[in-house]
């Protein structure tokens, strides 16, 4: 199969009676930017992953829009907006919380985009029109236009044929549209693993020998892809294909290293992801710090170990091990100071769900953490790192009355105090 070239070419027109587009699936916030846009006079289209998803009967989580308006005469438009990103600047049109993402139609890689030697697009400005801008999306199911004012879709690079083949293609010519956004090779997993589809054989071969690329990509982007890959509801789908294209191992090498030779750990790396992805499905929500908290537990664990054997004091151990381990992570996907903090509190409160607390049991069950630690805890039981009775005790302590919870606090510090008694003799 060959991959779509990028030429300019007129795109294929989609009429209403062609397509099954539900347009009660598009927000009134996103339509409302395209008609501002162009009562302006500029052109405006819904673009991208929205457009797909309504052409797979799908509701979309975000709304696109490309126009030929410049970032700045975006801006004076609107008066909620903000100018955004260094690399391609782009316009957050608000509503609230909530934001439509507007980009302006970009022009083909030329003398004026800059690229780091691995071919990595560093920086570029330079505007061009919707043909131009289609070659420079991502996947041929990505780079349809939608226009709103004839119910119509503009479709560059056959996206239409491949979706209805359930075909994730590249555009253009595979190596270099990999160089110059390693990410999409991330992005190709995530899609085959939400949408179902086969990644076309060129744009899949390349993934296994270009993987390494990831490493020049900046530690932040690769935490935020991270994140919408173990988010996307198929947590469990995505990890086989990072493993399988050998590209979780340079996302997470402790994690990578530590499940090969544990297999208890698999066992709890898998409980938390399919966790997640139910958590997902049922609008539960989801802490990034969590997953991280999941993948980095035994390597965490085993320096913890290796310094308590050095003689360090477990508290100062447990911090130090902590530090260590998230910052050797950060260097590939950025951590932050409130992530990392998170981790390591998760981290550290599992031992006190081990202790004896006596009174003190609820303060812990006020600590802002106790729910992520009593979830991690779970799994734990779960992959069979702990025993089903701990977790138990923890389980029926927060349904019960506070009479009840005083008594079952008794009851548990007299069965550890005769515990001791009976060891000492
Ligand atoms: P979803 O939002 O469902 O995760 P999406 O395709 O909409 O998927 P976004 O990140 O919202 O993904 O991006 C919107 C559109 O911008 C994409 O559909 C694609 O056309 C383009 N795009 C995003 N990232 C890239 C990239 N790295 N390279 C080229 N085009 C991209
Ligand atoms: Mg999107």
């Amino acid at each position: 199969m060959e991959t779509a070239q990028p030429h300019s070419i007129s795109p294929q027109k989609i009429l209403p009676s062609e397509h099954r587009i539900d347009e009660s699936k598009i927000c009134d916030n996103a339509r409302q930017v395209v008609n501002q846009l162009l009562q302006a006079g500029y052109e405006a289209f819904l673009v991208g992953g929205c457009v797909r998803d309504l052409l797979l009967g799908v509701t979309p989580k975000d709304f696109d829009v490309a126009t030929n308006a410049h970032p700045e005469q975006i801006c004076e438009l609107f008066g909620n907006s903000r100018l955004i990103g260094r690399r391609f600047q782009i316009v957050h049109v608000y509503f609230n919380r909530e934001y439509i993402e507007v980009s302006t139609f970009r022009a083909l890689v030329n003398a004026n985009t800059t690229k780091s030697v691995n071919g990595r697009i560093v920086r570029d400005n330079t505007f061009g029109n919707i043909e131009e801008d289609a070659m420079r999306r991502d996947f041929t199911i990505n780079a349809m236009y939608f226009d709103l004012e004839n119910a119509t879709v503009l479709d560059f690079c056959n996206g239409l044929q491949d979706i209805k083949n359930k075909c994730l293609r590249i555009i253009g010519q595979v190596d270099t549209r990999y160089r110059e956004d390693p990410v999409r090779m991330l992005r190709a997993l995530r899609f085959r693993a939400k949408l179902n589809f086969n990644i076309e054989t060129t744009t899949a071969d390349a993934i296994t020998s270009l993987g390494y690329l990831l490493k020049d990509v900046p530690p932040a982007r690769l935490f935020d892809e991270v994140i919408k890959l173990f988010h996307s509801g198929h947590a469990v789908k995505c990890f086989h294909e990072l493993n399988y294209y050998h590209l979780f191992e340079k996302l997470f090498p402790l994690t990578h290293r530590t499940i090969k030779e544990d297999d208890v750990f698999k066992q709890f790396v898998y409980a938390a992801l399919e966790n997640t992805d139910s958590r997902i499905k049922d609008g539960k929500s989801v802490n990034p710090a969590f997953i991280f908290a999941v993948f980095l537990w035994k390597p965490y664990l085993r320096l913890l170990d290796k310094y308590t054997q050095q003689g360090i004091p477990f508290s100062d151990a447990a911090w130090e091990a902590g530090r260590n381990i998230v910052l050797q992570q950060s260097s590939i996907t950025s951590i932050t100071k409130r992530f990392s903090i998170t981790i390591c509190e998760i981290w550290k409160l599992q031992n006190r769900f081990l202790r004896k607390q006596g009174r003190r049991t609820f303060q812990f069950m006020q600590h802002q953490r106790f729910r992520a630690a009593y979830d991690f805890m779970c799994l734990r039981v779960e992959a069979g790192e702990l025993d089903e009775s701990e977790c138990q005790w923890w389980t029926t302590i927060q349904t019960v009355s506070a009479n009840e919870q005083r008594n079952m606090i008794n009851k548990r510090n007299k069965q550890q105090h005769s515990g001791k008694r009976n060891k000492s003799k």
